[in-house]
């Protein structure tokens, strides 16, 4: 699929408003958001719980229909797409990573991170070699063919980003991914993420709480009570160019290829 302009938008949000039930019972979850969100670039999506976070995330996945307003992905208004082409386009473009993990609990951890790949149609065997070296840079080589109820939450939650960024989508979304993570594992996958963003000039977003975090956004988008309160940009001084080296690009590069190239 052809991208644009340099500059356009991954993703973005215009006017976006979802409601949820109806009546007394009417929650209105997002009340009007604007936002755009770039390849290259890390955004963080930070407010307090029952903001509307989980919510706009699985909107700009296509997972939720909004109640109005637009959303435009990689280009493509989602509105426009039918349901089947929209479940393609989101297999083929956006990993997500929920809050919950979603693993598949018949399945091994190795086996979790085989499913975008195998979707794409890449034999068993290619797909296991690919989820496994992934796993073996996120630490958990020594786990890959453990049962998700065998591992701990800090262990499915990898397994889960794992799996959202096996093949390499041009979009992706992470609910929380640091919250079950010790310190120096969220350090590693945070820049791991961060590597995927810049190095590899996809569009990520992140839903976080954990203000250990922070210094990985180059977009820091605040919201608050289903609207969106404020952009900070802590290295736009910097420029995009001019931005620290990261420490994990080098060991990362391999994630960049298409996952063929692996072999
Ligand atoms: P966050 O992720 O920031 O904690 P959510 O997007 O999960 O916030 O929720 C935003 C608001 O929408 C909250 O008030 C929540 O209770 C409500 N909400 C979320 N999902 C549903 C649902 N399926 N049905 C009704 N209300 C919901
Ligand atoms: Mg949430």
């Amino acid at each position: 699929m052809a991208r644009g302009l340099e500059t356009s938008a991954a993703v973005s949000c215009r006017d976006l408003v979802k409601n949820y039930g109806a009546g007394d019972s009417l929650v209105r979850a997002l009340r009007g958001v604007d936002l755009d969100v770039f390849p290259g670039e890390l955004t963080l999506l930070v407010g307090p719980s029952g903001c509307g976070k989980t919510t706009l995330l699985s909107v700009v996945a296509g997972i939720l229909e909004p109640t109005s307003g637009k959303v435009e992905v990689l280009g493509l208004d989602l509105a426009t797409m039918s349901r089947s082409k929209k479940v393609s386009f989101r297999r083929e473009n956006i990993g997500f990573v929920f809050q919950q993990y979603n693993l598949l609990p018949a399945l091994s951890a190795a086996e979790n991170v085989t499913i975008p790949l195998i979707l794409a149609g890449y034999s068993r065997r290619q797909a296991l070699g690919s989820a496994i070296d992934l796993l073996r840079r996120m630490d958990m080589g020594e786990r890959a063919h453990a049962m998700p109820a065998q591992l701990s939450g800090g262990q499915q939650q990898r397994v889960a980003i794992a799996r959202a960024l096996v093949h390499h989508p041009r979009l992706l979304v992470c609910d929380e991914p640091t919250s079950a993570l010790d310190a120096k594992t969220g350090h590693t996958i945070m820049e791991l993420l961060r590597s995927v963003a810049v190095e590899g000039d996809r569009a990520v977003i992140i839903v976080t709480h954990d203000s250990r975090v922070f210094e990985f956004g180059d977009r820091i988008a605040r919201m608050e009570d289903g609207h969106i309160t404020g952009i900070d940009r802590p290295h736009s001084r910097l420029g995009r160019e001019q931005q620290p080296a990261l420490s994990a690009s080098d060991s990362m590069a391999p994630f960049m290829g298409s996952p063929a190239e692996g072999g």
